[in-house]
């Protein structure tokens, strides 16, 4: 069984991709922080299509939570490991620089990028020695083209562009493929502040796009026809920027 870990599934992005990807036959593990129930009902969506996944709760910037939570699932499936990582859980905490608290900065900073660390680092050995493995990080267009009030936000999309490169390269050989996506405005929870109405105007498209299409991207490069993409960047943003 190939076994797919996704980071913030309990909602919004993170759901879809679990959704689509167990359609497509992967063991989904649900990752989330703290909301026990969105995560449950992302497992039963999951389960009532008639794939097959499981709940791993962990906070992504804590790296002894996340060691103790693959050393534990380790135990329980041996032989067996993660040949996929969604690197999708994200926080916007947006203040102009001028008003920014350092803790808005780490926080946001903290769960794109050393999230990124925590969780990739650890799953690659085993993906080197079965010479197999997919790692795509949700980014923004924020971290290409920079958002007034977002600098923190900005600077940790930019940043996973920049991890995503690099471990392009050091992995190639080895049959993993490292991509980052890159949405505009989706329609989630983390944008549901935001006035749709207006915005759309500036969007070519003229709406947000749905989880379903960031997930339908992300199930491609997954996939094993996606194997000679890697150390890209794939906006989904409604021709927003191109
Ligand atoms: P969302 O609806 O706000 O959901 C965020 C998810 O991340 C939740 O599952 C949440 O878990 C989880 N999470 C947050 N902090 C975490 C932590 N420290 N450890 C583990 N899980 C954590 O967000 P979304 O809109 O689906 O966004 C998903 C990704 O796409 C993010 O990386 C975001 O930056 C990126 N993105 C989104 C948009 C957009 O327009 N929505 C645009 C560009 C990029 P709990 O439910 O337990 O809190």
């Amino acid at each position: 069984m190939k076994h797919a870990l996704v980071t913030g599934a309990s909602r919004g992005i993170g759901r879809a991709i679990a959704q689509r990807l167990a359609a497509s036959g992967w063991n989904v593990l649900i990752n989330y922080q703290s909301n026990v129930d969105a995560a449950a009902e992302t497992l039963r969506l999951v389960c009532d299509a008639g794939g097959s996944g499981e709940l791993m709760p962990f906070d992504v910037t804590d790296t002894c939570a996340v060691n103790a939570a693959f050393e534990n699932w380790r135990g329980q499936h041996h032989k067996e490991y993660i040949s996929l990582i969604v690197n999708n859980a994200g926080i916007r905490d947006d203040q102009v620089m001028l008003f920014m608290e350092k803790k808005s900065w780490d926080r946001v900073v903290q769960t794109s990028l050393d999230g990124f660390y925590n969780v990739t680092q650890p799953l690659l050995k085993d993906m080197m020695r079965h010479r197999n493995g997919r790692i795509i990080s949700l980014a923004s267009i924020s971290g290409l083209k920079g958002m007034p009030g977002q600098t923190n936000y900005s600077a940790a999309k930019a940043a996973i562009v920049g991890a995503t490169k690099a471990l392009a390269l050091e992995v190639a050989q080895r049959g993993i493929t490292v991509n980052a996506i890159a949405p505009g405005f989706i329609a989630t929870d983390m944008t549901a502040s935001l006035d749709q109405e207006e915005l759309k105007s500036q969007i070519p498209a003229g709406r947000f796009g749905t989880p379903d299409e960031v997930a339908a991207l992300a199930d491609f490069l997954a996939s094993d026809q996606a194997a000679y993409i890697t150390g890209q960047v794939v906006s989904i943003n409604g021709g927003l920027y191109t």
